[in-house]
């Protein structure tokens, strides 16, 4: 593989995509995307969207962890008790497709989400609180070998792309 044009997926908000379940994005500005966005490197997905789910949408929640999603023993639900785990599910599955595509052994993927979280995810009550856990789609990348960093480890994840030395962030 030609690691100067390495793609790293990105989750689509931190690029400015209104694709949260607000309508929102959350914009990141950070040399080193700034510097792969130039690049050409940087492919984004919001799995939420792509796996079928529209903008703006309930917010919804893992019950249980990422893995017990994966495996059907678990579900993402709405608050008020709609089960969306199909859309996680086929959201996650794309994204790593796209991996698979890309060649993509690198993740930047958005914290806190129920889809993109790498170390914390809510707690499923709705209520604001965050636990240590992983999104559905963190969580299957993650079991097939991908390298999935939060938006605050981004100088962890240049670390392990080619040419780190010259950007920062
Ligand atoms: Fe951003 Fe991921 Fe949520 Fe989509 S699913 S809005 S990419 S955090």
């Amino acid at each position: 593989m030609d690691k100067a044009k390495e793609k790293i997926l990105i989750s689509s908000c931190l690029l400015g995509q209104p694709v949260r379940y607000d309508g929102q994005t959350k914009e990141l500005q950070n040399p080193t995307l700034n510097h792969w966005l130039a690049e050409g490197r940087l492919e984004p997905v919001c799995p939420e969207v792509m796996g079928g789910l529209p903008v703006p949408r309930p917010a919804a929640e893992i019950q249980g962890s990422a893995d017990d999603v994966l495996t059907g023993m678990g579900h993402v639900t709405t608050k008020d008790n709609s089960d969306v785990s199909q859309f996680f599910l086929c959201g996650a599955q794309h994204a790593l497709k796209l991996c698979r595509q890309h060649n993509i052994r690198i993740a930047i993927l958005k914290e806190n989400s129920p889809s993109c979280g790498s170390t914390h995810v809510p707690d499923g009550s709705f209520n604001g609180r965050l636990i240590p856990g992983e999104g559905v789609t963190a969580r299957l990348l993650r079991q097939n070998g991908i390298r999935v960093y939060s938006e605050n480890k981004i100088c962890e994840a240049a670390a392990n792309v080619d040419s780190p030395a010259e950007i920062t962030g």
